[in-house]
């Protein structure tokens, strides 16, 4: 396994898609080091695109959040969620009725303020599904995973509606060795136990690409040869950038280890073109 350094690579591309936990923070908060490859990628005047599967917070929460953490220059523009991507979804396809959801408050309220009526799922009548229309998961809190798991597999046996999930991350990294279980791991229960296929938002799935592309695109004249997406996890990030036909870099800075990494790439055939310590160097 060849590793090479990060910047000497971004800078042979006009592009640079970054996945952001694993990449530009952790569970520490901002990886030590990131503002400076930031500095650098502007310095040549590449462009930045931040792709992150969060749909907990909306793209101005979420640059907020990096000026906090000392990002200081990246833009609300800069920033594409996998919640910008259900929202807009939801906006074009459930056009009456309810929407139930599995979330937080904050997560509701920025993902479905398209001017339908929402509903956390405990407050749900099961007696009464009329006026529902779809089911939408949006976070890993803001709810009784006990009661509100079970009340959501009984929904969907009532009634059959759309359902969206608008973070696919199985789980995410709270500390070098643990995770927890998150909006994509639940739903991926709940569907294996009804034998049914939800709509799922994120990496791997292709909207962000597409989005972030036709963005560029509608100022700019870029092409996919001159786009690099970097990521830490082979599941979501290089086999969504494989897929929509960037060249990917795997780093080694979150989810997959210098240890596990070949492995990893040999079991899931899923093989970046670039394999990089962190953004760091
Ligand atoms: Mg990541």
């Amino acid at each position: 396994m060849q590793i090479q350094s990060f910047l000497s690579i971004a800078e042979q591309f006009k592009v640079v898609f970054l996945d952001s936990y694993g990449v530009l923070k952790n569970y520490n908060g901002l990886i030590h080091g990131v503002r400076h490859t930031i500095d650098f990628l502007r310095s040549r005047d590449i462009i930045i695109r931040v792709l992150t599967n969060d749909a907990s917070r909306s793209q101005l929460q979420q640059a907020e959040s990096f000026h906090r953490l000392g990002l200081h220059d990246i833009q609300e523009h800069e920033i594409i969620t996998s919640g910008m991507m259900a929202k807009q979804f939801l906006e074009q396809k459930i056009t009456n009725g309810k929407i139930a959801y599995l979330g937080t408050e904050n997560s509701a309220h920025y993902i479905l303020q398209s001017g339908l009526e929402h509903i956390p799922l405990r407050d749900i009548d099961l007696r009464n599904l009329d006026d529902i229309s779809a089911l939408v998961f949006l976070d890993d809190e803001g709810f009784d995973w006990n009661t509100d798991i079970t009340k959501t597999v009984n929904l969907l046996r009532h009634k059959n509606l759309p359902v969206i999930v608008a973070n696919s991350d199985k789980f995410y990294p709270v500390s070098k060795n643990e995770v927890a279980v998150g909006t994509g791991g639940i739903a991926k229960l709940i569907e294996n136990m009804l034998d049914r296929k939800f709509i799922h938002f994120g990496k791997p799935d292709s909207q962000m690409f597409i989005y972030a592309y036709d963005e560029l695109n509608s100022t700019g004249n870029y092409n996919r040869s001159e786009i690099l997406m970097v990521g830490d996890t082979l599941q979501a990030d290089i086999l969504g950038g494989n897929k929509f036909g960037v060249k990917t870099t795997l780093v080694l800075s979150g989810n997959t280890s210098r240890e596990d990494a070949p492995l990893q790439i040999r079991s899931s055939g899923i093989i970046p073109d670039y394999i990089c310590e962190s953004i760091l160097t």
